[in-house]
């Protein structure tokens, strides 16, 4: 059936200047002098927040001193799809190293009750063609996610790969030997010749600065680690018995939360909710895999479905496109598709499209807002939870029982907007508006370092390329790289993610071809017996140039918005989340990228060889 347009309140209902005006107001009330630094890194007595593993036991084993090509760090979709590339492009010699102890990176410590993947699970999880597995519903849950990552190891026979239960300490550019040395926390120290940072950005949990937050007696854990033992369920089955005579409070309504707060609601004697800033939550329709779609299904529908994705959720449909997608991210372009086809497709500037889009923008929010109303029966709770930002601000949610978990008389919303964050915690719970609230348990819903400090991100102490420079000095004020994906100074290492490169709306499409890009540089490498490959300061320079003059600047936009990691947490020193993506859009630099490779040239890389057959 075709995707129809939503219905919305028209456009001379909506008072933008007015709403503006509300949204500068909420976004002053929640900054926060310290920005990034309200946060803190799970260390001392809430390192099990990060170093713990409620899953898998970490089992003791003797230092590796390996010697190999390729490390890669990471072993989530990023590392995985990596390493595929690395396979297809004939490099074997590679290990991926990785904390969790298994595949699949986030989709491994998140097991949380509720958890689903919030976007179209046949575009999101990657090589469904490749494996022959086709999700069981449009969204997906965590569990099986997890278990498409095993499916995806297995198929590409990975597991000789992996170390497991293993962080990377330190990595060290050694100019005499022309090798990565690599330290862990399990005392290794591994030799690469080239290294890829395959972190991903939802590694690495933070933990909110709350003032006494140490002093807490209660249970305490981050949603990343969630504590079955203590709930009740486990991650296959959330029945959370165990939580019948507890008090509980999440922080944190983003993405997780809202996923979460369903089940507090049905297991917890009392749950409170400590809300800062909501989430929009949309419904969200989930249904089951329509057998007769996947039998009409062509080879290449994956790809096809992707783009489609992309151009709903970060660009625009083509005239004639269908939304195939239809859910609350290509609502705003599906919207304005209609819209064009009634006046015969207009030529739009980029900012004649720009404004018609903040339009309609602002018409979703106002049903986001209104949908708050239909469904929770408490006036103020109703207000409270009503998202006052633009689209795209927060990341957007669905859910189907999240607004009605708060008409249950065991469950209550506490704002703490006001206090720009919950105000202390005490020995037995939680102050709020100078009241102490006694808990048994606070979970975190805290969220992860995806800021844009690497360190914190990568959580890598030392990073050190040619002389010692550390990368976190070397990008201090900015990326420097070719391609989004190397940097001067920092020979045969490479990077992925949201840098200078190109951005699709589904993270593992951009992993792939960013995987894609390095098997072929590493493999160039390899075959033309180079042991250094690094961009020159001239080609790096252009790159740098090509990304600033075609970039579409989201600086007014992200300032205007709520704090949160996006924008950095409204810190002056404004730095989006995803980087400087490449302007023109990401088919445009995976053209970009397949006609580089295919000159064969390896314009912009100095290519050495030290070894003595060479020299
Ligand atoms: P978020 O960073 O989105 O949310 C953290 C929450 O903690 C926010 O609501 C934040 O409020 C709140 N918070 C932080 N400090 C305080 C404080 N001192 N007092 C009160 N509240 C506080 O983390 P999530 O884990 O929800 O989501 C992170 C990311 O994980 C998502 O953006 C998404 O990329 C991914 N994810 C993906 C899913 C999927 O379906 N694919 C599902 C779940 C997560 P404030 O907003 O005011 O800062």
């Amino acid at each position: 059936m075709a995707c129809r347009p939503t219905d919305l309140p028209p456009a001379e209902s909506i008072d933008i200047p007015a709403i503006h005006e509300v949204y500068r107001r909420e976004r002053e009330k929640r900054l926060r002098p310290e920005g990034q630094g309200q946060y803190f890194e799970p260390a001392g007595q809430f390192a099990g927040a990060y170093e713990s593993d409620p899953h898998m036991p970490v089992v003791p084993r003797a230092p590796i001193m390996d010697e190999i090509d390729v490390a890669i760090l990471g072993a989530g979709f990023c590392g995985m799809t990596v390493a595929i590339q690395l396979k297809e492009a004939g490099v074997a010699n590679f290990r991926n190293i990785d904390w969790a102890g298994d595949w699949g990176g986030c989709w491994y410590w998140n097991r949380y009750p509720g958890i689903q993947c919030d976007n179209d699970a046949y575009c999101y999880l990657p090589l469904l063609e490749e494996t022959g597995h086709m999700p069981k519903q449009k969204f997906e849950d965590g569990w099986d996610i997890y278990q498409h990552s095993v499916r995806i190891a297995k198929h590409y026979d990975l597991y000789p790969h992996a170390i497991f239960h293993t962080l990377a300490t330190s990595l060290r550019w050694d100019e005499q030997a022309q090798r990565w040395l690599i330290a862990t926390n399990r005392g290794d120290a591994i030799k690469a010749r080239f290294v890829v940072m395959a972190g991903g950005p939802l590694n690495k949990p933070k933990l909110p600065g709350i003032p006494g937050i140490g002093d807490f007696k209660g249970k305490i854990f981050h949603t990343a680690r969630w504590d079955y033992a203590y709930t009740g369920g486990s991650g296959r089955s959330p029945v959370l018995d165990k939580l019948g005579d507890k008090r509980v409070a999440i922080l944190g309504t983003g993405a997780t939360a809202v996923q979460v707060v369903p089940f507090l609601g049905r297991y917890a004697k009392q749950a409170f909710v400590l809300q800062r800033t909501p989430s929009s939550v949309d419904f969200r329709n989930n249904a089951p895999t329509d057998p007769e779609w996947v039998k009409a299904l062509k080879p290449g529908w994956q790809k096809e479905r992707q783009q489609n994705f992309h151009h709903g959720a970060m660009e625009r449909f083509a005239r004639g496109e269908p939304d195939a997608i239809c859910d609350i991210w290509t609502e705003i372009n599906r919207n304005l598709s209609v819209e064009f086809e009634a006046e015969g497709w207009p030529a739009l500037s980029p900012e004649e499209y720009a404004a018609r889009r903040e339009v309609m923008d602002y018409r979703v929010m106002e049903r986001l807002r209104n949908r708050v109303d239909e469904i929770v029966k408490d006036k103020t709770t109703a207000a409270a939870l009503k998202p006052w930002y633009r689209f795209l601000c927060k990341r957007p949610c669905s859910n189907d029982e999240y607004y009605e978990t708060f008409n249950r008389p065991n469950v209550k919303l506490i704002d703490v907007s006001e206090s720009r964050g919950v105000e202390r915690m005490t020995e037995k719970g939680f102050i709020h508006n100078g009241a102490e609230h006694e808990i048994d348990c606070l979970i975190l819903a805290s969220g992860f370092e995806m800021t844009s400090d690497l360190k914190k991100r990568w959580g890598i102490g030392a990073i050190e390329g040619r002389n010692g420079v550390s990368i976190y000095d070397h990008w201090a004020d900015g990326f420097k790289t070719l391609h989004g994906m190397m940097t001067h100074g920092f020979p045969n290492q490479f990077f992925t993610g949201f840098t200078q490169a190109g951005l699709n709306a589904t993270n593992s499409v951009t992993f792939v071809s960013q995987g894609r890009h390095i098997g072929y540089i590493v493999s160039e490498a390899l075959k033309r017996g180079a042991t250094v490959v690094e961009p020159s300061e001239e080609a790096q320079a252009g790159w740098v140039n090509t990304i600033r003059d075609t970039a579409i600047d989201m600086s007014s936009f992200a300032r205007d918005c709520t704090p949160g990691y996006f924008n950095n947490e409204g810190e002056k020193n404004l730095r989006w989340y995803l980087g400087e993506p490449y302007g023109p859009g990401f088919y445009a630099f995976e053209a970009l990228l397949e006609e580089w490779r295919g000159r064969g040239d390896l314009a912009g890389l100095m290519l050495t060889a030290r070894m003595p057959e060479l020299v």
